[in-house]
């Protein structure tokens, strides 16, 4: 590691002034990517205000939304019963992220800001529409992402919550990496009355991303027959050991089609 200053402020103001003093300073949440960044030298932040001390943690449900802390871990959203009724996929989601270790520290809001290609919450974020609030404003899940380890946060903006409308229908399936469990593919598919969302992770160059033949078959009719014939262009997959371009665009329909069965 390299030399840094360490703060754990006690309000949101005070960490916002923390990061603001400084543009090489940055936020800590459960440190579960972080650390092992910062222990190998891939960052040199000058400063590491750690958001542990402002709360920002737990659920609410109400008027048909689900509101989620930013400082929430995995392992409180796998658990929560409310959750569990009203997006049953999303609590599986959280339930499937890493191991007991990584679901008892790291958060949501630090995975949402890390944007992991491979990571499961931006395909539930972004299927979901979800609204991103930050110490300055909302910001809708179509533009949060903006490319693998990219979202529209600014140096010092810290994400304190994540809104979620309930959907009629949701579910998450992915095809993971034995080791980490992280997505070669993951496919986040949602129903609401309007018509359907889907997002994938862990296959594509540019991270996340909704599945617009997907989209219109199932707004058409949600159900796992409907995925039939939508292909996935291999084109801007990833293709590394685990598994090739074709084969993650192959797995696209397949993920997807068992997703919506789940729902
Ligand atoms: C072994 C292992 C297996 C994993 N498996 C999976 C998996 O299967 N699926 C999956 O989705 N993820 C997986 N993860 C990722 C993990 O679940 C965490 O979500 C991820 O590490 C980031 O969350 P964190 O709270 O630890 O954030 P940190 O590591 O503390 O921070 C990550 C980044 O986000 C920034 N940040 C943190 N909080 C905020 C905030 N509130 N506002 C603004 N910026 C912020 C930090 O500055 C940093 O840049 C795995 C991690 C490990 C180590």
């Amino acid at each position: 590691m390299y030399d840094f200053t360490y703060s754990k402020p006690a309000s949101l103001g005070d960490a916002v002034a923390a990061l603001s003093k400084d543009a090489e300073a940055k936020p800590l949440a459960g440190g579960m990517t972080y650390i092992p960044v910062l222990k190998q030298r891939l960052a040199k932040p000058s400063a590491v205000v750690d958001l542990s001390g402002l709360g920002m943690s737990g659920i609410i449900i109400v008027g048909g939304k689900v509101k989620i802390g930013a400082m929430t871990t995995h392992d409180t959203v796998a658990k929560h019963a409310g959750l569990k009724a009203a997006i049953p996929g999303l609590a599986a989601l959280a339930s499937g992220i890493g191991d007991e270790a990584v679901r008892h520290r790291g958060t949501i809001g630090g995975s949402l800001a890390n944007n992991d290609p491979a990571a499961c919450y931006p395909s539930a974020v972004l299927a979901l529409g979800a609204t991103i609030t930050t110490n300055k404003r909302s910001i809708a899940a179509d533009d949060f992402f903006q490319g693998m380890f990219t979202t529209a946060l600014e140096h010092g903006e810290i994400i304190t919550e994540v809104e979620f409308p309930v959907p009629e229908k949701a579910a998450y399936e992915k095809f993971k990496n034995p080791a980490s469990r992280y997505a070669i593919v993951g496919v986040f598919v949602a129903k609401f009355a309007n018509g359907a969302r889907v997002a994938v992770t862990g296959a594509s160059q540019s991270g996340v991303f909704r599945h617009e033949g997907m989209e219109k078959a199932l707004s058409a009719n949600f159900s796992p027959d409907a995925t039939k014939g939508v292909t996935t262009p291999a084109d801007d997959m990833n293709g590394d050991i685990h598994a090739s371009a074709e084969y993650r665009a192959h797995l696209v329909g397949v993920i997807t089609k068992r997703a919506v069965a789940k729902a």
